[in-house]
């Protein structure tokens, strides 16, 4: 192989980088990544991060000097993958040809139709997604976070901690039921209680309204409520939606590599 094309510059992308090298390729490698950051670490964005504990210079994953030789492709969205030919199609029309093609494009953050342009209402997967939460909680003001996964939950504590008043929706039973087991998330649930957040559990979200915006341009205003599935309205200055993530596979429709929720692989990757 004389070029290989990895597709996703975050973790599993530089990991797939530095392997290659540490097992002895040294032909070209290119790095395409469509956020116009280096690999950098989200696990804090949900937590020391967004409480301005941790610098943005501390999330980087490349260590001091690291060089891998790589082209870095950043601000770059891969839009499609021919494999007959081994090239990977940019949006700005560009082409990188390669031997080999690392799919690392992870996942995205699912949203709540009709919440798109609505001021206030984050996700959370991006370093620029928890710059802008980290300037909205700034604000204070009332927030509601929907999502009882570790996301949800670490942003609510995060965001209690720094004095915001806090509802936290969840559909299941308690918070972190899914990944914890609903015996472990009965007993850590009331922490949040403790600590003055008000956990509503049992009730989906049938979406979010903001009040009137500037009808001039595509700005629909800020977020005023969140709608429960039981008909209930909770005000709302800023929403966090922890509702999950979608694989970013889009780019590789009509590839030929098989795709299902993600890309479809065997035992063994
Ligand atoms: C807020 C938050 C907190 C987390 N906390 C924890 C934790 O405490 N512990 C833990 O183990 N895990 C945690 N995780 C999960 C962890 O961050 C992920 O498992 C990890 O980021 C996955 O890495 P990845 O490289 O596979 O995918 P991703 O990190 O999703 O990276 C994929 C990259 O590919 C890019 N990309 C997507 N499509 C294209 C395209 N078409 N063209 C070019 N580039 C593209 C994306 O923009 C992204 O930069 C957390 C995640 C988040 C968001």
């Amino acid at each position: 192989m004389r070029t290989v094309a990895v597709v996703g510059a975050s973790l599993a992308g530089l990991s797939a980088a530095r392997s290659l090298r540490g097992q002895g390729y040294d032909g070209r490698l290119v790095v395409i990544g469509d956020e116009p950051h280096r690999p950098y670490d989200r696990p804090p964005l949900s937590k020391e991060f967004l409480a301005g504990a941790v610098a943005e210079a501390e999330l980087s994953l490349e260590a001091d000097g690291e060089d891998l030789g790589a082209e870095w492709l950043l601000g770059a969205r891969a839009v499609g993958l021919r494999t007959r030919e081994r090239c990977v199609r940019l949006a700005d029309d560009r082409e990188v040809r390669a031997d080999g093609v690392v799919i690392a494009t992870g996942a995205t953050a699912r949203t709540l139709p009709g919440s798109a342009g609505l001021t206030g209402v984050h996700v959370v997967r991006t370093l620029d997604d928890a710059r802008a939460l980290r300037d909205d909680l700034a604000r204070g003001g009332r927030l509601v976070v929907v999502g009882g996964g570790f996301v949800g939950a670490e942003v609510v504590s995060t965001a209690r901690g720094m004095g915001l008043e806090v509802t936290f929706v969840v559909a299941g039973p308690a918070p972190l039921s899914g990944v914890l087991g609903r015996d472990m998330a009965a007993a850590v649930s009331p922490l949040h209680g403790d600590h003055g957040v008000r956990l509503l559990c049992g009730t989906g979200v049938r979406g979010v309204t903001g009040g009137p915006g500037d009808r001039s341009g595509a700005e629909r205003g800020r977020v005023s409520a969140v709608l429960l599935d039981d008909g209930r309205r909770l005000p709302a200055d800023i929403v966090v939606l922890g509702i999950g993530a979608v694989p970013c596979t889009g780019w590789l429709e009509g590839s030929g590599v098989a795709l299902g929720d993600g890309v479809r692989c065997g035992a063994d990757g």
